[in-house]
């Protein structure tokens, strides 16, 4: 029975990843090699938990409880000796992935299951560094995890029937719905969803309509809760050309070249809610669409 979990990388999917394992009674080893993030992700955790408190969702009992059943390193080694599960959510860099890949397989324990949230990296290939392939899988959950209910779990080449079996369980216990995918590029989150959000950045590039009318349209006319360029900023458009970039490597496809608007405004520095500025401007605080000058009428 699986109890012990660590999770690397203690950025915004790494906080809500070992909020929702925490809240579920699970024993929570938060890893980061920046001491400063660790500090940040337990704030975060301690706001949100609160929102829920607020919410009525959780009780005083079961906030103390979630915090209690958390605890942080710097040191990757230390961290995984006692892991049942690693869930890996580091920064989506393909060396960084599979050196991080190959410390953990070193220092966990053998029967350890080692799962990756990337949202691109083949599972097989990082897999393919560690000496149980059999026991590496993708755990792909949705940002914010302690609101979205999905988890993408996806088997690498290698992957075995149990480990499956195991995380799809895992994934149930925390309240999620797990979909099982197999391991091609984007998985199905990101295959599907990517070619929707570049084709609505072609769209605007060439004069199609403005950004407020193609976000509008797929609101009220596909009843999405936001459109796709403002997800686009919400994701992050750096993370949007890279997830493009592997569709395009990985299938040899021109359908999945990104639009020339996505990579100028990625060399731009304008990556969306993260750098301030997207295809909206983005104020800490402020829910307010306000669309950014650029693409202004
Ligand atoms: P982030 O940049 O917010 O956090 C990454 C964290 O990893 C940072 O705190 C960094 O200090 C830490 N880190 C870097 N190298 C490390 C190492 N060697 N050991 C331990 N920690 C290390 O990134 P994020 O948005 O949380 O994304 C993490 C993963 O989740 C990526 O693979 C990403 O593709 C995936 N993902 C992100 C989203 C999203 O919406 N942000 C959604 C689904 C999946």
């Amino acid at each position: 029975m699986i109890k012990n979990i660590s999770v690397i990388g203690a950025g915004t999917m790494g906080n809500g990843i070992a909020h929702v394992f925490a809240q579920s009674g699970f024993n929570v080893t938060l890893i980061d090699v920046n001491p400063s993030q660790l500090q940040r992700a337990l704030d975060t955790i301690g706001k949100n938990l609160d929102r829920q408190l607020a919410k009525g969702t959780i009780t005083e009992e079961q906030k103390k409880s979630t915090l209690g059943h958390i605890a942080i390193t710097h040191v990757v080694s230390e961290g995984v000796k006692d892991a049942q599960l690693v869930v890996e959510a580091a920064t989506e860099n393909v060396e960084l992935k599979l050196t991080i890949f190959e410390q953990i397989d070193t220092y966990a324990p053998a029967d350890c299951i080692l799962a990756t949230n990337t949202s691109s990296i083949s599972i097989t290939k990082i897999g393919a560094v560690t000496k149980r392939p059999g026991m590496v899988i993708g755990m792909h959950f949705m940002n914010p995890v302690p609101v979205m209910k999905l988890v993408e779990v996806i088997n690498g080449y290698a992957t075995k029937k149990e480990v499956t079996q195991t995380v799809l369980e895992l994934s149930r216990q925390l309240g999620k719905v797990p979909c099982e995918v197999n391991d091609y590029p984007g998985f199905i989150a990101n295959r599907i969803l990517m070619p929707m959000i570049n084709e609505a950045i072609y769209s605007l590039f060439e004069g199609v309509a403005g950004v407020e009318e193609i976000d509008t349209v797929m609101k009220l006319g596909m009843a999405h809760p936001m459109g796709p360029l403002q997800l686009a900023d919400f994701i992050g458009l750096d993370v949007c050309l890279s997830i493009l970039n592997v569709l395009h490597d990985g299938f040899g496809n021109p359908k999945y070249a990104p639009c020339p608007l996505l990579v100028n405004m990625v060399l731009a520095g304008k990556l969306g809610a993260k750098s301030g500025e997207g295809f909206y401007l983005h104020t800490p605080g402020s829910k307010d669409l306000v669309i950014s000058s650029a693409f202004k009428k």
